[in-house]
């Protein structure tokens, strides 16, 4: 069996039969000429079927051990994707603390009827159990949680959920399937959001889902192209050439990652880490509180105060004002995510600039600790 980063380094090279070129072209085109009349060629209109999207998906399917993958155009439309799978008023359990573009969504959708939305902490099991006890038609599942990276056992809850009759999707966004693959663990669908990890330059907006289950795919297939969710081929090319460094990425950010937990381990400004142990985003409060937020921010150099995450470069943000504003303050307050919560997503820059960039600015902040104390 072929190692997982061979496969990311050469899934779909040489697959142009024209010209045999190494690194598959983009094909940029909204339509394909029949070859003749009433006969169709393999791809006839490009929201149904473009051959870069189709290799990104192919890739995306063999790193997550699924039966298919559908290439999106962002994140949120591989939720939405997926959300085509439940029944007019079905019930989804999902995670209290997820992704707030994810929360939003579910909860506009409950608030139309259109669906019956139970919001839990899924590392409280007997909370899940009973949750689950509602005939349940889908179980939404994202660990490491958004942002306090909370560990779910998504092979004891996706088996809670199996059991229960629902189908398990699992947001694989913030490990990618280099650290992480929830189709082994009892996931029926994977969903990312490829803006993130797998492209990893932040230079593009994308997302995916991955079924475990052909027939699962081919329904997912036609809700894309129903809805007009597909993932647009230039991005899909991008997406392509940012996966084949997948694995040296991850490699460098997991390392840089557990430099700069270290750091804050020890620093005095800092009072709270949440850190599972793995992959590459981090976050802290502050000793000093909101008031040392801005102080430590402005410190900073080599983290670029921005939403998103997983590209090369590092980044900084403040939940409750960007990533998770749109959760009420009493959610936010629920989820535990506070205004003295910071996140970072640690780049592939060389540690010991990270390490002294982050201590200069906690030790700008260190004052506001010692008044708070
Ligand atoms: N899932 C998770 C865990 C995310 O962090 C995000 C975005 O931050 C999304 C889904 C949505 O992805 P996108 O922003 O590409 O629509």
């Amino acid at each position: 069996m072929t190692h997982p980063a061979t496969r990311a380094v050469r899934s779909g090279l040489v697959s142009d039969r024209h010209h045999h070129a190494v690194v598959p072209p983009i094909h940029l085109t909204a339509n394909f000429a029949f070859p003749a009349f009433g006969t169709k060629g393999r791809y006839d209109y490009g929201r149904s079927g473009n051959p870069t999207r189709d290799l990104l998906s192919a890739a995306l399917a063999e790193l997550e051990g699924g039966a298919g993958g559908v290439v999106t155009a962002t994140g949120m439309a591989a939720v939405t994707l997926v959300l085509q799978l439940v029944p007019a008023g079905g019930r989804v359990v999902a995670p209290h603390d997820c992704y707030g573009g994810t929360h939003r969504l579910l909860s506009g959708l409950a608030r139309r009827g259109l669906l019956d939305v139970a919001f839990v902490d899924q590392r409280d099991l007997p909370e899940v159990e009973a949750a689950l006890a509602v005939p349940t038609r889908l179980l939404w599942i994202e660990s490491p949680s958004n942002p306090l990276l909370r560990l779910t056992d998504i092979e004891t809850v996706a088996r809670l959920g199996r059991a229960a009759g629902a189908l398990v999707a699992a947001d694989n966004t913030f490990l990618s399937p280099v650290l992480q693959r929830p189709l082994e663990s009892g996931a029926d669908v994977v969903v990312h959001s490829t803006t993130k990890y797998l492209n990893g330059h932040s230079d593009v907006v994308g997302g995916a889902v991955v079924a475990k289950d052909a027939t699962v795919h081919q329904e997912l297939c036609w809700w894309a192209n129903c809805l007009g969710l597909v993932g647009a081929p230039f991005d899909s090319f991008l997406t392509l050439r940012g996966l084949r460094t997948l694995h040296v990425r991850i490699r460098e950010h997991v390392a840089n990652a557990r430099a700069i937990v270290d750091l804050l381990h020890h620093h005095p400004a800092v009072r709270e880490v949440h850190y599972p142990g793995i992959g590459a985003m981090v976050s802290f409060t502050l000793a000093g509180g909101v008031e040392a937020v801005p102080v430590f921010l402005d410190g900073l150099q080599h983290f670029t105060l921005a939403e998103s995450l997983g590209g090369v470069e590092s980044l900084v943000a403040h939940p409750a004002t960007m990533t998770h504003a749109s959760m009420d303050e009493e959610t936010r307050r629920r989820a535990g995510i506070g205004g003295d919560l910071l996140r970072l997503s640690v780049g592939i820059e060389a540690a010991e600039d990270l390490v002294a960039d982050l201590h200069a600015a906690l030790d700008r902040a260190l004052p506001l600790a010692t008044a708070a104390r």
